[in-house]
């Protein structure tokens, strides 16, 4: 019989969300996440949507309560509305608490009705600039547009939004305040993020790193912060920013290590676990999939999967032109 024992790793952390990435294509080409030429998977290596519902099923089964769809980005997966609809069954039986995605809102205004028709609730939209020059000169292409009115009919659907924003010393250094206060001026929170060293790209991303510990110290010499004791289950850590009265937060894996409160693992679109962004301890579960209709695999797969979970990443600090810490690229393993 199919196991519904919880996922519990060996340092006693319970796993209950998982982030699982549909796809590695994405129509944009961000400059700190891919190179410009990117080499994509074929087809066949991708989970099918019925190995993606199956999958996610079985984490269901084992206790996981948050899901989170993502890339790549997950809107230019084909079918990807048929999954959504599929896994909305999870949320009406209240097996599920919350099935989201993030998105680069590109796609999102023809997406927003669809996703609060199958019972998603809210989105993460990425956006790193509201400079038509600077987010084209950050994701390649000229689409903030596009993205602006995404995030403007998913709040019309009734999503709520809250914005990612990665920070970079060259790029949008300088924009970070007027991002903020426009993200809260809509209703909406937003988060800071720092540059990972994840996958190979065309520039050096420590010329664009910016410690967030940094940036937080600039903004509270004109801003009141109050800390916030929220934690979703992740690496954010969240403020009250009192003169504009919205949540902002802060992921800093290079200047402050999360790890200890943990409690989530990453599928890729090939179906390999990984569990820890940081890491490249994997277990395959595609080839427990694909061995048979029976789930038994499945677990064998996700009992030694936590076993392996490690109790902490070790970014370091940028070094100019070292290697990446990790060899495969954010739209690989989702974000
Ligand atoms: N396409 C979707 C999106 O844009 O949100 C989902 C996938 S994207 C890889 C997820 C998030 O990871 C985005 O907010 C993106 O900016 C961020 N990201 C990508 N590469 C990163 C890196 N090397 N360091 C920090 N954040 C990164």
């Amino acid at each position: 019989m199919a196991s519904t024992a919880p996922l519990i790793d060996g340092f006693g952390r319970r796993v209950d969300y998982v982030r699982v990435s549909v796809t590695d294509r994405c129509n944009l080409r961000c400059t700190y996440c891919m190179s410009e030429e990117m080499t994509f998977l074929p087809r066949k290596d991708l989970l099918t949507l019925e190995e993606l519902d199956r999958v996610c099923a079985a984490f269901i089964r084992r206790g996981v309560r948050h899901l989170r769809l993502t890339g790549g980005e997950p809107l230019v997966r084909r079918g990807f509305m048929d999954l959504v609809n599929c896994l909305s069954r999870h949320l009406q039986s209240g097996a599920l608490d919350e099935l989201t995605l993030t998105t680069n809102g590109v796609r999102l205004r023809e997406f927003a009705r669809p996703l609060a028709a199958a019972g998603v609730r809210r989105v993460n939209v990425s956006l790193d600039s509201l400079d038509r020059a600077t987010f084209a000169r950050i994701s390649r292409s000229d689409c903030l547009d596009k993205v602006l009115e995404g995030i403007e009919a998913a709040q019309d659907a009734g999503l709520r939004v809250k914005i990612n924003t990665v920070a970079l010393k060259r790029d949008n250094h300088a924009e970070l305040p007027e991002l903020i206060q426009w993200a809260h001026g809509k209703g909406m929170g937003i988060t800071l993020i720092e540059t990972m060293p994840l996958g190979a790209v065309d520039e050096d991303r420590t010329e664009q790193f910016l410690s967030l510990a940094d940036v937080r110290r600039e903004l509270e010499a004109f801003w009141t912060l109050a800390d916030l004791a929220d934690r979703s289950g992740g690496p954010a850590r969240y403020v009250r920013v009192a003169e504009t009265g919205g949540k902002l937060g802060f992921i800093t894996p290079l200047s402050h290590n999360f790890c200890e409160s943990c409690r989530r693992v990453r599928l890729t679109c090939t179906g390999t676990l990984f569990m820890c962004l940081g890491k490249d301890t994997s277990v395959d579960l595609r080839e427990a999939l694909r061995a048979g209709r029976d789930d038994a695999l499945l677990d064998a797969a996700l009992d030694r999967a936590m076993l392996l979970k490690p109790k902490a990443h070790d970014f370091t600090l940028p070094v100019a032109g070292a290697r990446p810490a990790v060899a495969r690229h954010m739209s690989m393993t989702g974000g």
